[in-house]
């Protein structure tokens, strides 16, 4: 009998567990999770209602991948979003895909996922040991051959699959045990940063624009003058600065000392500057005696017409027919660019993923087996890792972890 121990009962950890225990009968796996039910990430993701893949191929997939995508190359070539949706049917899950081809539960319960996985671990004879915390790995003869717990129980195995997860939504259970484990067994972890987050503005913006949400609108992220991320879509004034798809986005595409970056957002990126600075000129010309303030509502939502000609340093109650043709086109360059100065990044624990863990070079993409420790293998969130929102993120979890489990189990 050869035994798999997974730490971790997350998405990629519970799919490492069925894929372990689906090699064969001589197989047998435990899974560890530290709570008190698995998958307790899993229940709050897609608002509750889980997004749980994308039907899209694979190439579509990777261009979605902000760090490593070649990476995942044979992950996703094991084990597809089509493999998952058809996994997830099979456990009695029913799946719906719906815009943008992401894929959700038909039921939009997170926890019908969870029941599924949980299921098919059942199905398969894989124990579930929970509040069972792994606290350090069993190292023997230059292998890993099991894991101690906290509180001192010794668990022995032929292989050990780490799934702890990241740094994001603590309150889960994933508090980077996993960074720990790898670093002392000598794999290089890269520094954990907030992906998927809203950033701080660093410049105070008007009370009125908190809570506004813009759509049709382009970020652009610029370094150096070079663009490193440029979209259209919807972002969202908070009390603390920027946030909304947009902005989760970007945030993928910031390196991590950003002070050479550059945010701004382009409120009209359907006209051309001539385009813009011909529609002003109409308006104006429309409505001589009224205040630039008022004018500009036809361009923009009110709370930020009101706040504009103030953020271009000019007078709001002026009339539009006193407008000089300079101050015409600064209104002009900042429709179209108006800076978004960032401070910082929120808190990891507020992110929706993790960038930066195990580092991808200590890690066979072709098994997930560590180049470090022979039978120790990584899956999900704890490697170096990350994609855009849409089903991409638990998507790596799972393909990650159907290929650990089924390399772990054959050895
Ligand atoms: C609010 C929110 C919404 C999201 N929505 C989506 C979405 O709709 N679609 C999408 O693709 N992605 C979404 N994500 C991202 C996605 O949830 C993660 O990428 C994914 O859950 C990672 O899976 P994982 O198994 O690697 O890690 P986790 O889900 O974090 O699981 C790790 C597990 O390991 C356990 N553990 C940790 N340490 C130990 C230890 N020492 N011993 C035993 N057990 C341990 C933890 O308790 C946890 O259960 C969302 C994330 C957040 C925070």
């Amino acid at each position: 009998m050869r035994e798999i121990i997974v730490v971790g009962g997350g998405a990629a950890g519970m799919m490492a567990a069925v894929s372990a225990a689906s090699v064969s009968p001589e197989v047998g796996v435990t899974l560890l999770e530290r709570n008190e039910k698995p998958g307790k990430k899993l229940y709050i993701t897609g608002k509750g209602r889980c997004n749980v893949t994308n039907d899209c191929t694979r190439d579509e997939f990777l261009r979605e991948v902000a760090r490593n995508p070649r990476f995942l190359y044979s992950a996703l070539s094991a084990f597809s979003p089509q493999d998952m949706m058809a996994f997830l049917e099979k456990e009695k899950c029913p799946v719906t895909v719906q815009r943008g081809r992401r894929v959700f539960p038909a039921s939009e319960k997170a926890s019908d996922v969870t029941k599924a996985l949980v299921r098919a671990m059942g199905e398969r004879g894989v124990r579930l040991r929970l509040n069972a915390r792994a606290a350090s790995l069993l190292t023997e003869e230059g292998a890993c051959r099991g894991v101690v717990l906290e509180g001192g129980e010794t668990l022995r195995a032929d292989a050990v699959i780490l799934a702890t997860g990241g740094l994001s939504a603590p309150l889960t259970g994933s508090t980077g045990d996993g960074y720990f484990f790898a670093e002392a067994t000598g794999h290089q972890v890269e520094k954990p940063l907030p992906s998927l987050t809203a950033m701080e503005a660093s410049v105070p913006w008007p009370g009125e624009l908190q809570g506004l949400s813009l759509r049709n609108v382009t970020l652009t992220l610029t370094e150096k003058g070079k663009t490193r991320y440029s979209e259209l879509g919807e972002m969202l004034f908070t009390h603390f600065g920027y946030s909304g798809p947009l902005v989760l986005e970007m945030s993928c595409h910031l390196p991590e000392d950003f002070s050479s970056c550059a945010l701004s957002l382009n409120l009209k990126p359907g006209l051309s500057p001539e385009q813009l600075d011909a529609r002003l000129q109409r308006e104006f010309a429309a409505a001589p005696r009224k205040q630039l303030a008022t004018v500009l509502c036809g361009l923009m939502p009110a709370a930020l017409a009101g706040v504009f000609p103030g953020l271009c340093a000019l007078d709001g109650e002026k009339k539009c027919a006193d407008i000089t043709r300079e101050e015409r086109q600064t209104l002009v360059r900042m429709l179209q660019a108006l800076p978004l100065p960032m401070a910082r990044r929120r808190p990891i624990a507020e992110a929706i993923v993790t960038r930066g863990g195990v580092s991808v070079k200590d890690v066979n993409p072709a098994t997930m087996a560590s180049r470090r420790l022979p039978g120790l293998y990584f899956a999900g969130e704890l490697l170096d890792v990350d994609a855009h929102t849409g089903g991409y993120n638990l998507q790596i979890a799972f393909s990650t972890g159907y290929l650990a489990g089924r390399s772990a189990a054959e050895g």
